[in-house]
């Protein structure tokens, strides 16, 4: 698929930090996090988004979705997970590879997380990133 930063990725020929993988589904640090934790769950096989997706891979990516956001609860304390699919421009897609979005939450973190929304750097991606590699493994 030409010019799909999430098939590269899939592919192996551009980096991520990588915290769950299956035979259907990738899931890595999004590089800009609005929290952090910020994963994105990418089915391998190429769709722009909900109108070509195939249902089945909905079912994979969610799936995943379930047990990435179960383990944010262990791994980074999170108390609740938004689950979110940004389809189409209107909707602020911005990478037209279908990805679910996976966004730890904590009690009373309505105004960081109104600031990370600007910020969205997390000092310490890897750290992140094993500690949910670790959780998920579990
Ligand atoms: P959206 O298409 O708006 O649902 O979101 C696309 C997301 O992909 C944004 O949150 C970006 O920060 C993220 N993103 C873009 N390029 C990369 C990349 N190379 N690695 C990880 N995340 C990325
Ligand atoms: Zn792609």
């Amino acid at each position: 698929m030409p010019d799909c930063i999430f098939c590269d990725i899939i592919a192996g020929t551009a980096p991520s930090r990588q915290v769950y993988a299956d035979d259907d589904v990738i899931a890595f640090l999004d590089i800009r996090p609005v929290k952090r934790g910020h994963t994105l769950v990418v089915p391998r096989n190429h769709s722009r988004g909900l109108t070509d997706l195939a249902p089945g891979d909905g079912e994979k990516v969610f799936a995943a979705g379930q047990r990435v956001g179960v383990a944010m609860r262990d791994a980074l304390d999170a108390d609740g997970v938004n689950l979110v699919v940004n389809d189409g421009r209107a909707a602020m897609q911005t990478v037209f590879h279908t990805h679910l979005h996976v966004i730890p939450r904590h009690r009373g973190d309505k105004l960081s997380f109104a600031k990370s929304l600007v910020v969205r750097r997390d000092p310490n991606p890897d750290e992140t990133a094993e500690r949910l590699r670790r959780a998920l493994k579990g």
